[in-house]
C-alpha cells in the first residue's frame, strides 16, 4: 500500500505558508441614469447596483476586477 498522505499534507503546508494578496476593484452604474459611466466604486458598489435595480427598474451593471498576486517582490525578499 502506497502512501499518499505526505504530498497531500506537504500541498497543504506550502499553500498555508504561501503568501497572497487578493484586492477586487468595483465599478457599477444605472445605463439608464448614467449609460455606461460609473456611477459607483468600491466595495458597496455592487449592492448598491442592485438595490438601484430593485427599486427603479433600471438596467444596471457592475464590472469587478479582482487582482491576485503570490509572493513578495524581489526587493522585499532581500538578497538572492
Ligand atoms: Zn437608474
Amino acid at each position: 500500500m502506497t502512501r499518499r498522505a505526505q504530498p497531500d499534507r506537504m500541498k497543504t503546508l506550502l499553500s498555508a505558508m504561501r503568501r497572497t494578496f487578493t484586492s477586487r476593484d468595483i465599478t457599477a452604474g444605472c445605463f439608464e441614469c448614467s449609460g455606461s459611466d460609473p456611477k459607483w466604486t468600491g466595495p458597496q458598489a455592487q449592492g448598491t447596483a442592485a438595490r438601484h435595480h430593485d427599486a427603479t427598474g433600471h438596467e444596471t451593471w457592475a464590472d469587478v476586477h479582482m487582482s491576485v498576486r503570490y509572493g513578495l517582490a524581489k526587493h522585499e525578499r532581500g538578497a538572492s
